[in-house]
C-alpha cells in the first residue's frame, strides 16, 4: 500500500522538487506500506467505505500533495498545524486549506537528539525528525505552520523549530479556564486571523467566516455520527478503523472527507438493524484515553485489538476530545463569529489546562456512552501533563468500578512484547 503501486516517476519529481529527501522518504513509505499491510489490511469484515480511506491512505503523500500543489498553483495557500487548539474555521475563512503534521513516527532520531533532548515525548521528537529528515511533503508545501504554546516541551522546542521552520508562526494558547484565559484565546484568534489575511490577501468577512464554520461543523457532525454508531453491541467497525477515520479528518479535502464518512455511516447503520458486528458480541469493551495518535501511530490500537478486546472510543484529540463541540454560526459580524469561535474552543479539555476537570468528567461520561468495560489511559513517555494526569483518572475510574490500565509508551516498537502481555492481561480481567 502506500506508494508501493504509484511510484511514478511523476511523483518522484514532485518529491524532488519540494526537497524531499528521496532515499530516505522512499524507506519511510515502505515501512509504513508494511504497517499499513500488516494492521490495517490483516483485518476481518471492515465496512466496504473504509475502501476510501484505504485509497487516501495508498495515495497520503502522493495524489493528496499533487491536489495541494494543485491548489498553491492557483493562488491558494496551504497552512500546516500540530495541534487542534489551531482553528480551521478562520483558514478556510481566508480560502486557504488546513493541514494538520501528523508526529506520528519516529525519523531521524539521532538528529534530531542534537537539536532536542532525549527526554523530548516522542510526539515532538517526530515533529522534528520530519523536518531533518526531509520526509514530510505536507510540511514542505505549507506556506505558513502554526506552532501553538500548549505544553512546556511543545512551546521551548519552538524556539528551535523556528531555526529549521522559518515560516512558523507563534500561536500563544491559554494555561487556564478564567475569563482572562478566554480573553486570550479570542485576541490569538484574532491576530491569527490577521496573519492568515496577510498571507492570502484575502479579507475574512462574516460570510465566508459563516461558511468556514459551516464546512468544519459539518465534518465534525459526520465524525460524531461515526463515534454514537460505533458504540453500538455489538461494535459495527473496529478502533482501528474508527481511529484512522479521525486521523484522516486532518488532511483530506472537508467536503470529500464528510461525504466518506457518512457513507460509512450509512453502511454502520444497516450492520446495526442486522446485528452485524466485526467482533463477538461479548468481546469486552475499551475506551482509549490520553495523548493524541497521529497517523501513522497505531501501535497500541493494533495490541488492544489483536489481544481479545475492541476499542470503543478514544478520549483524545485525534477523537472526541478533537471533534466534540461545533461553532455556533447563527452571528452576524466577524467579531462575534470569532467570539463563537473561540467560545467552542475554549472547550477543549487538553491536559495543558489546570486546573482540568472537565477531562475527567468526559472519561467518566464516554466510558457509560460507549458501555466500555475498562479503560486504557495512553501517555507518551515524558509527556508530563498526560502522565501526570494520569494518576487522578486511573483513581477517579476505580473509584467508579471500571478497571483501568495506564500504559506509557513511545513510538519504538521494542515494548510491543512486554505491552501486549499487560493489555492480555487486563483483558482476561474484563473478562
Ligand atoms: S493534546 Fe493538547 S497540545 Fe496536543 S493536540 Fe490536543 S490540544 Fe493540542
Ligand atoms: S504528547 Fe504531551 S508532551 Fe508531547 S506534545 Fe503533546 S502534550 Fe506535549
Amino acid at each position: 500500500m502506500f506508494q508501493e503501486k504509484k511510484m511514478s516517476e511523476d511523483y518522484k519529481e514532485m518529491w524532488a522538487n519540494m526537497g524531499l529527501d528521496l532515499e530516505a522518504h522512499d524507506a519511510l513509505l515502505e515501512v509504513l506500506g508494511k504497517g499499513y499491510q500488516d494492521i490495517y489490511l490483516a483485518q476481518k469484515n471492515r465496512p466496504e467505505g473504509m475502501g476510501y480511506f484505504d485509497f487516501v491512505m495508498s495515495e497520503v503523500h502522493s495524489l493528496r500533495i499533487k491536489e495541494l500543489l494543485d491548489e498553491k498553483a492557483a493562488g491558494r495557500k496551504v497552512i500546516g498545524a500540530y495541534c487542534v487548539f489551531v482553528p480551521e474555521e478562520i483558514v478556510l475563512a481566508a480560502n486557504a486549506t488546513l493541514v494538520g503534521l501528523c508526529s506520528g513516527a519516529d525519523f531521524a532520531t539521532e538528529e534530531v537528539e542534537k537539536f532536542l533532548p532525549r527526554n523530548t515525548c516522542s510526539l515532538i521528537k517526530s515533529s522534528f525528525g520530519f523536518k531533518l529528515g526531509k520526509v514530510c511533503p505536507y510540511l514542505e508545501c505549507s506556506d505558513m505552520i502554526v506552532g501553538e504554546n500548549t505544553c512546556d516541551g511543545k512551546k521551548k522546542s519552538y524556539e528551535t523549530l523556528k531555526i529549521l521552520v522559518p515560516n512558523l508562526y507563534i500561536m500563544d494558547i491559554p494555561q487556564m479556564k478564567s475569563p482572562e484565559g478566554r480573553a486570550l484565546l479570542k485576541a490569538e484568534y484574532i491576530r491569527f486571523k490577521e496573519a492568515v489575511e496577510e498571507l492570502t490577501g484575502v479579507t475574512v468577512d462574516a460570510d465566508s467566516l459563516k461558511k468556514g464554520i459551516e464546512i468544519v461543523n459539518s465534518k465534525r457532525k459526520a465524525v460524531q455520527r461515526l463515534m454514537r454508531l460505533r458504540k453500538a453491541i455489538p461494535v459495527p467497525i473496529s478502533g482501528l478503523d474508527a481511529l484512522l477515520a479521525n486521523q484522516v479528518f486532518f488532511y483530506d479535502n472537508p467536503a470529500r472527507f464528510t461525504d466518506s464518512v457518512n457513507k460509512i455511516c450509512d453502511e454502520l447503520e444497516a450492520r446495526i438493524e442486522k446485528k452485524e458486528g466485526v467482533f463477538p458480541e461479548d468481546t469486552p469493551r475499551i475506551l482509549v484515553s490520553g495523548c493524541p495518535m497521529a497517523v501513522p501511530n497505531w501501535k497500541l490500537p493494533w495490541i488492544i485489538e489483536t489481544s481479545g478486546a475492541v476499542i470503543v472510543g478514544e478520549e483524545s484529540c485525534v477523537g472526541e476530545r478533537g471533534t466534540r463541540n461545533l461553532t455556533n454560526d447563527s452571528a452576524n459580524t466577524v467579531d462575534e463569529l470569532i467570539e463563537a469561535i473561540a467560545d467552542r474552543y475554549f472547550n477543549i479539555d487538553c491536559a495543558i489546562f489546570t486546573p482540568n476537570p472537565d477531562r475527567l468528567n468526559h472519561i467518566l461520561e464516554m466510558a457509560e456512552t460507549c458501555n466500555a468495560d475498562g479503560v486504557i489511559h495512553y501517555g507518551l513517555q515524558f509527556c508530563q501533563p498526560y502522565l501526570m494526569e494520569a494518576i487522578p483518572v486511573e483513581k477517579a475510574l476505580e473509584e467508579k468500578n471500571i478497571p483501568t490500565l495506564r500504559i506509557d509508551t513511545d513510538y519504538t516498537m521494542e515494548d510491543v512484547g512486554q505491552l501486549k502481555t499487560r493489555v492480555e492481561a487486563f483483558v482476561e480481567l474484563l473478562k
